[in-house]
């Protein structure tokens, strides 16, 4: 799973298929139509969450029985890596700079809203 991490305002979001932007609006990007390239507009730090780790902490999340601090601390840990935004280190992600001039272009005009 991609997310993208702003160091400005330390949002941490999931891409998905239309473009998304952390908090203050600096960091964007978003998956393609395939879900696995995406382009991002370079501001951010790519972060990757291990899917299979992500699924098995949650499966022990919810069966454990006697829930206490230590569990979680030995047990549920997910695998995250930080990534450059593109390039051999994270090669389904690409830098588009024009994502975000993209993305006005197909936001609902709100002055035709009322
Ligand atoms: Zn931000």
């Amino acid at each position: 799973m991609k997310l993208l991490f702003c160091e400005d305002c330390w949002d941490v979001f999931k891409l998905d298929t239309e473009v998304r932007k952390c908090k203050c609006g600096k960091v964007s990007g978003r998956y393609l139509r395939d879900e696995t390239n995406a382009e991002v507009n370079g501001k951010g730090i790519s972060l990757a969450i291990g899917n299979g780790s992500l699924y098995d902490a949650i499966g022990k999340m919810k069966v454990v029985a006697s829930p206490d601090r230590d569990f979680f601390l030995e047990n549920t840990t997910v695998v995250c890596w930080v990534r450059p935004n593109e390039g051999p280190g994270n090669p389904h992600t690409r830098v588009s700079k024009n994502i975000d001039a993209d993305h006005k272009c197909h936001q609902w005009p709100t002055d035709r809203l009322f």
